[in-house]
């Protein structure tokens, strides 16, 4: 059972973060995933640094134990997963929301953007606000170039004491090279909190003296209580697109590491079924038959393409929410471990990702 701890996970170099999104605020949906991802092995879920939605991540993790013999039982091997939170130092696309106005739009728009969106968040009165996650394939695809972004920081004086006094595990940071005064303000509001995390997390893209940036950060950092990740952020919010999405997060973890710096390596942004099987043949990851690797890859963490695994799940759910159980009532909140078929149908859809990076054996196998 050790081996799927989380930090032993880190330390082996099996890690599989499920990023729900720092911007998706769809509570229903956010709690499916974390329910299932934690029973199917998951070491840490990322959530909005949000009080409801941290308050529902938690009560998913909670079901996932009560229902972790059973998982056994089945053949899965559940985990108890640190709960993360995501900031942002600055502007990013990570922390931002679609918007546009429905009554612009010309009556015989063939509506692209509501093809082109990958959660589900855009119908006829316009964004739903909850389900976008800012990925911004929308907005390029509008003919009248109507849908714009707005982006939002977090306040950490507001933020940090509330987030942190809720009991989550670990933070995670996006920032991006150059911003070490934007980002030591985040940090010096979060300091007197991290003695009681057991992880932090920094998110960083490629970018012209990206390692000096790194290392200036962890300097910054300075006594450090608690586990750091690098998280490599390739290609945000792209694994869903297509195969070659994993190109530029396997390129951007080769980059870090081949440094010194400390802490674990974790990639993001445009991972899928083929990062591992890449991340093996390219020997970045460690394993049972690799012992001359000195340093590899700890981790993978999996957004867009993970959630687009559990969509028809998730749709299901939905639709059943919209039926009558009896004349009286008109609709039923339906939550997936009541409907166990469909539970455990999707522990089954997600168990085959985590078990790329958990299982020595099948790292070589593309799912
Ligand atoms: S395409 Fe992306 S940015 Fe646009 S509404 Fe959908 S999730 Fe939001
Ligand atoms: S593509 Fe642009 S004009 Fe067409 S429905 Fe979407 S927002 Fe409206």
């Amino acid at each position: 059972m050790d081996f799927y701890s989380p930090r032993r996970s880190l330390q082996q170099g099996h890690w599989f973060k499920l990023i729900c999104g720092a911007s998706f605020q769809h509570l229903p949906a956010i709690r499916t995933l974390a329910l299932v991802y934690a029973l199917a092995g998951a070491d840490c879920i990322d959530v909005a640094a949000d009080p409801a939605i941290v308050s529902t991540a938690r009560e998913a993790l909670a079901i996932a134990n009560q229902l972790s013999d059973e998982a056994h039982d089945r053949g899965y091997n559940p985990s108890l997963p640190w709960l993360m939170v995501s900031l942002n130092d600055g502007e990013d696309p990570h922390f931002r929301k679609a918007e546009f106005d429905p009554a612009i739009c010309p009556p015989n728009c063939s509506r692209p953007c509501e093809a082109v969106c990958p959660a589900e968040a855009i119908n006829r009165t316009g964004v739903i606000d909850d389900r976008c996650y800012g990925c911004g394939r929308c907005v390029p695809i509008c003919p009248i170039e109507q849908i714009a972004t707005r982006s939002y920081v977090y306040a950490p004086e507001v933020i940090s004491p509330m987030l942190l006094q809720a009991g989550i595990d670990a933070i995670e940071i996006h920032t991006q090279v150059g911003r070490t005064e934007d980002f030591r303000r985040l940090w010096n509001a979060i300091a007197p909190w991290v003695d009681r995390l057991k992880l932090v997390a920094i998110s960083c893209p490629d970018g012209d003296d990206l390692i000096d940036y790194l290392w200036s950060l962890y300097e910054l950092m300075q006594p450090l209580p608690c586990e750091l990740i690098w998280q490599t952020d390739g290609r945000p919010m792209s694994g869903d697109i297509g195969d070659g999405a994993t190109r530029a997060c396997v390129k951007l973890g080769e980059k870090v590491l081949a440094t010194e710096i400390p802490g674990y390596i974790q990639l993001a942004g445009g991972t899928n079924r083929h990062t591992v099987p890449k991340l093996e043949a390219l020997g970045m990851l460690h394993n049972r038959r690799r012992t001359s690797v000195s340093r590899w890859v700890s981790g993978i963490a999996y957004g867009s393409y993970a959630r687009s695994l559990l969509l028809p799940v998730l749709n299901q759910l939905e639709a059943m929410e919209m039926m009558p159980l009896n004349c009286r009532s008109t609709v039923t909140p339906r939550t997936i471990e009541t409907v166990p078929d469909l539970l455990w149908q999707a522990v089954e859809l997600a168990a085959p990702l985590v078990g790329q990076i958990k299982s020595p054996e099948r790292f070589l196998q593309v799912i």
